[in-house]
């Protein structure tokens, strides 16, 4: 079973076999049906959502010598010899392959020409974005005085990108993305008549995976039934962090005893999709979200979900989520950003309270960094009551910031997790207890324990680090993470502004939660200058100049 062959199996042959495309499919059936049909059309949209097919039914329907209803009817010779391929009154060219301008010449010549067999001679012209310009010239002339006999379909999946004086010629039609519900129900249609063995949420992995293409979907589909079936395990591992079912389980495990956080920079560092993570991340908690809102409706994998993410919480992955998103955009390697996201997301999950008053901005910074202090989530440790050390038996206090500065020097992540503790002497022993009592914090912790214990006996002299909260863990379950984290200087090296040199004119604007963070990790403010309204999206920027 070949990909071309379910892939050509299952084209949709009349309008109303079109998927996901119902308004412009209806519209179109309209047109041929009261013999209004346009003299060319642009039909924009994403790549795989039915925009070729619908042009070749199209074709069909305005010359089938017995139409229904404005449907082709796919038996009359011109049907068959259209379906074959072999109707010299359908050319469809590529614009994408040789960039057209031979075959656009040669349509310029021979569209004046009465069609050999049909009513209308039909050319369609795929990725026409990607013509040149003596080819658009070409098809400019042709379009000012269209040949009555002749119709055009141009499809694209990047309007913008052809020239204003064609589209302003053509009517243009917009495909959507084919939403997953759809996708999956295709899927699902296949496997049935196609005898291949699946799950529901095997098929709905393939369909988020492919993101409205049905073309991709049938392609992924066809990729997992050679190996056996579209079954949950399958397509899981199929797709690894891609996978729609990995970013469920991956915010079930916040939850749970062992959701292990890091597996996903591992799977990053192996060339794991990160965006279509963070996609599936944040799709998984709006309909969270929404379900809070509006109810679950019976599904159980959100319900669940709900019991780990209440509305609220799941608002806050989704943000999270979209941050790491945008930085993925701005040019962020992948790792920092997986790191960034994971320390976010614990920071977000941990309920700590703001800190009280304004805070001093270091002594080297410039003048305007006093504006940034609001926004500063990690107090400076010269504002944190922090253990202190050789005492018999303290109160709780920040952790000491001689412990901060030697996890700084090793993993964000670590230190993110410090920062998201109290601490008190104990004896000779440093007690931590996470704040938030989240289990999955302690976990963490605890597998670190050795770490911990190694970098707190030689900066502050203690024998011993014991974890505390969340219920009995026995400590150091792992031993010692292996393998440190990306340091904050490697962030700082992957920051757009560092492209154009400290204090040069182009700097990239970053983020202010990333210049929070970075902050709060111990990069140190050097300059600040307030962005001149160029905003991006809704969001405000700054730019920055940090140095670790
Ligand atoms: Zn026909």
């Amino acid at each position: 079973m070949g990909y071309l062959s379910l892939y050509r199996k299952y084209r949709p042959r009349r309008f109303s076999e079109l998927i996901g495309q119902e308004r412009v499919a209806e519209l179109l059936r309209a047109s041929v049906a009261s013999g209004q049909v346009s003299h060319a059309y642009l039909f924009s949209g994403p790549r795989g959502c039915g925009k070729t097919s619908a042009a070749r039914i199209l074709a069909r329907a305005v010359n089938c010598l017995d139409p229904q209803g404005g449907e082709p009817c796919n038996r009359c010779e011109v049907c068959l010899s259209m379906l074959e391929g072999s109707s010299l009154d359908l050319v469809e060219i590529d614009g994408a392959s040789n960039r057209g301008i031979d075959e656009v010449r040669q349509m310029k010549e021979q569209a004046s020409m009465v069609p050999f067999a049909c009513r209308r001679k039909v050319y369609i012209i795929d990725e026409v974005h990607m013509l040149t310009e003596p080819a658009f010239n070409a098809l400019l002339k042709t379009l000012e005085e269209p040949p009555l006999h002749v119709l055009f379909v141009l499809a694209t999946t990047d309007p913008q990108r052809v020239p204003v004086t064609v589209r302003s010629r053509c009517q243009q039609l917009p495909f959507r993305r084919v939403d997953s519900e759809r996708c999956a129900a295709f899927l699902r249609r296949i496997c049935e008549e196609e005898g291949i063995p699946f799950d529901e949420g095997a098929l709905r992995d393939l369909a988020m995976a492919s993101e409205g293409s049905l073309r991709d979907a049938l392609s992924l589909l066809e990729q997992v039934a050679a190996s056996g079936g579209a079954r949950a395990e399958e397509v899981r591992s199929f797709l690894g962090i891609s996978s729609y079912r990995r970013a469920f389980e991956f915010l079930r495990g916040l939850g749970g005893p062992l959701p292990r956080l890091e597996d996903l920079v591992e799977e990053v560092r192996r060339g794991g999709d990160l965006k279509a993570f963070l996609e599936n991340v944040y799709d998984w908690c709006y309909r969270a979200l929404k379900a809070s809102l509006v109810g679950h409706g019976g599904d159980e994998d959100v319900l669940e979900l709900l019991s780990v993410l209440p509305g609220d919480r799941a608002l806050g992955v989704m943000e999270v989520a979209l941050e790491g998103l945008r930085l993925l955009r701005m040019g962020l390697r992948e790792m920092v950003v997986a790191d960034f996201f994971l320390a976010e997301l614990l920071r977000g999950l941990s309920p700590r309270a703001e800190p009280e008053g304004p805070i001093e901005s270091s002594p080297r910074s410039s003048p305007g960094a006093g504006a940034f202090g609001e926004a500063v989530p990690y107090p400076p440790s010269e504002a944190a009551p922090s253990v202190a050390s050789g005492a018999g038996e303290d109160p709780e206090g920040a952790v000491p910031e001689e412990l901060l500065e030697a996890a700084r020097g090793r993993s964000f992540l670590l230190t993110s997790l410090l920062l998201q503790c109290r601490a008190r002497l104990e004896g000779d022993s440093l007690v931590l207890i996470p704040e938030g009592g989240f289990r999955f914090h302690l976990d963490m912790l605890s597998e670190r324990l050795k770490e911990i214990e190694e970098m707190a006996s030689s900066v502050l002299g203690v024998s011993s680090v014991r974890l505390e909260g969340g219920g009995e863990e026995d400590p150091d379950p792992f031993g010692p993470s292996a393998e440190a984290s990306v340091s904050p200087k490697e962030v700082l090296a992957a920051l757009p502004l560092e492209e154009n040199g400290p204090g040069g004119e182009d700097e990239g604007p970053l983020p202010r939660k990333l210049v929070d963070f970075l902050r709060g990790m111990g990069a140190e403010l050097l300059s600040f200058s307030p962005l001149e309204a160029e905003e991006e999206e809704e969001d405000e920027f700054d730019s920055e100049i940090l140095q670790r």
